[in-house]
């Protein structure tokens, strides 16, 4: 009898430990999703749609719309998977996890609605306002006229962004009055990003040291994951343009616990609370985009996702099974669970191609992967690589995450830098300063 029940238990066991995961998404994130997804006892395989040349090494790659939700849909009925990770904001703002949800698929992400906070910074900035969450002054505009009507509240330097998506392109930080409203004409008329904006933020402008400060929820309960700070410009000592990310680090000490307590109490948990209260509770990862300024933290921006290239610095600490806490999230278990970190640190230094942010040539062949992965605690994660006849090629703008662990950030980006080193394809670049705000403020 007692025989029986354990065999029982070792099959339910084992079907547990049968997953099948599916990660949507192309990018270095995705890449790393698939990575930390790998080393969960519970996955028996990973399929990443589309993918990359780099996911395509550890995981199967089928192809995907991922503007289309039907297509996702049609995957995940082919497939089947036992557990679906979006990606990308895209498909999160069509509503990916809600048809997924409603064919009886378990989906780690948030719903269209909920994805509201990232796919509408006007809707964003009106849910802080309700909230008192601490964010910027801001105006919401839906013609030229109100701008310029609007832009009289407003001291230089004015910001002017894009309601909708722009992948991190709607951002205008303009000098003068005369500028944002310039700005403003270029985002409704089309001529500034090739869409036309129904709906057109103006924000003061603030100042301080930004953090990305995510978090998994449940649509409940709030767990922090590892601090991170991007480096959004292409050029060093950050100047020269936005890009998607040039590189990240992650340290604890980046946050001291009083301030990250409250960050939680008066900005994370907050949100959350808000969100559950508008019927529209958000699961999966609430990115919190924040500028440390001299009046305290105030809320940038949100995403409704993995951060990118945060979340290759970040799945690199874990010491979570990956797998195990999106579940809970999915099931609303969050508070019975504990995330586990590594105490040191880590570091993503982004390759990008010649021309990034602008115009880049793709299909230059990449070498070196294999002595730079030789480098101890280092991780190469793909963003913008492919495979063309038989021989990985640049596909990208941002063609490689290199991540490394260590115990202090010194030694995470002296191994990040060590395997760049070891790489090469034509017209690569990378800044050498990543992490220098850190290290400059060390003792
Ligand atoms: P967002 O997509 O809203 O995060 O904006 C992209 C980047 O633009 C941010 O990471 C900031 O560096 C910058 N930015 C956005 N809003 C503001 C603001 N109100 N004041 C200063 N910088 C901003």
């Amino acid at each position: 009898m007692l025989e029986l029940a354990v065999g029982i238990l070792d099959r339910e066991k084992e079907w547990e430990n049968n997953m099948k995961v599916l990660i949507l998404g192309s990018g270095g994130r995705e890449h790393a999703l698939a990575w930390a997804v790998n080393r969960s006892e519970k996955v028996r395989e990973v399929v990443c749609a589309p993918g990359n040349g780099g996911s395509g090494q550890i995981a199967r790659c089928v192809p995907v719309d991922l503007g289309n939700v039907e297509s996702m849909v049609s995957l995940a009925e082919a497939e089947r998977p036992d557990l679906t990770i979006v990606g990308p904001e895209l498909p999160l703002s069509l509503g990916v996890v809600d048809a997924l949800q409603e064919r009886g698929f378990r989906v780690f992400g948030p719903t269209r609605a909920a994805a509201m906070l990232e796919s509408s910074k006007g809707f964003a900035k009106r849910f802080l306002q309700r909230h008192g969450i601490p964010t910027g002054n801001y105006a919401v505009c839906t013609s030229a006229a109100e701008v310029e009507k609007a832009i009289d509240f407003f001291h230089a330097p004015i910001v002017v962004k894009a309601d909708g998506l722009a992948a991190g392109k709607g951002v205008i930080i303009c000098p003068s009055r005369h500028a944002a409203i310039e700005a403003a004409h270029g985002l409704f008329s089309g001529k500034l990003l090739g869409t036309v904006e129904q709906q057109v933020l103006i924000e003061e402008f603030l100042e301080g040291d930004e953090i990305s400060f995510l978090c998994l929820t449940d649509g409940k309960h709030v767990a922090p994951l590892a601090p991170a700070q991007d480096h959004k410009r292409i050029g060093e000592g950050d100047t020269g343009p936005n890009t998607g990310g040039m590189g990240v680090y992650s340290t604890d000490e980046m946050l001291d616990p009083a301030m990250k307590e409250w960050i939680l109490r008066h900005i994370a948990v907050p949100s959350v609370y808000g969100m559950a209260s508008e019927d529209a509770p958000f699961v999966g990862v609430l990115y919190i985009g924040l500028m440390m300024t001299a009046r305290g933290p105030q809320v940038l921006e949100f995403n409704a996702r993995f951060g990118d290239p945060e979340t290759q610095a970040i799945l690199m600490r874990m010491d979570s099974d990956l797998v195990e806490v999106l579940e809970a999230c999915i099931d609303g278990r969050l508070a019975e669970t504990t995330l586990r970190w590594n105490p040191g640190a880590s570091a993503c230094v982004v390759a990008s191609s010649a021309g990034y942010p602008g115009s880049y040539t793709k299909g230059f062949p990449i070498t070196g992967l294999e002595a730079a992965a030789r480098v101890p605690g280092v991780e190469v994660f793909h963003s913008g690589s492919a495979v063309a006849g038989g021989q990985l090629v640049t596909a990208g703008g941002r063609v490689l995450g290199v991540t490394a662990a260590a115990a202090s950030l010194e030694e995470a980006l002296a191994r990040a830098y060590q395997a760049l080193a070891e790489i090469q394809f034509e017209g690569i670049y990378y800044r050498r300063d990543i992490g220098h705000r850190a290290l400059r403020k060390r003792p």
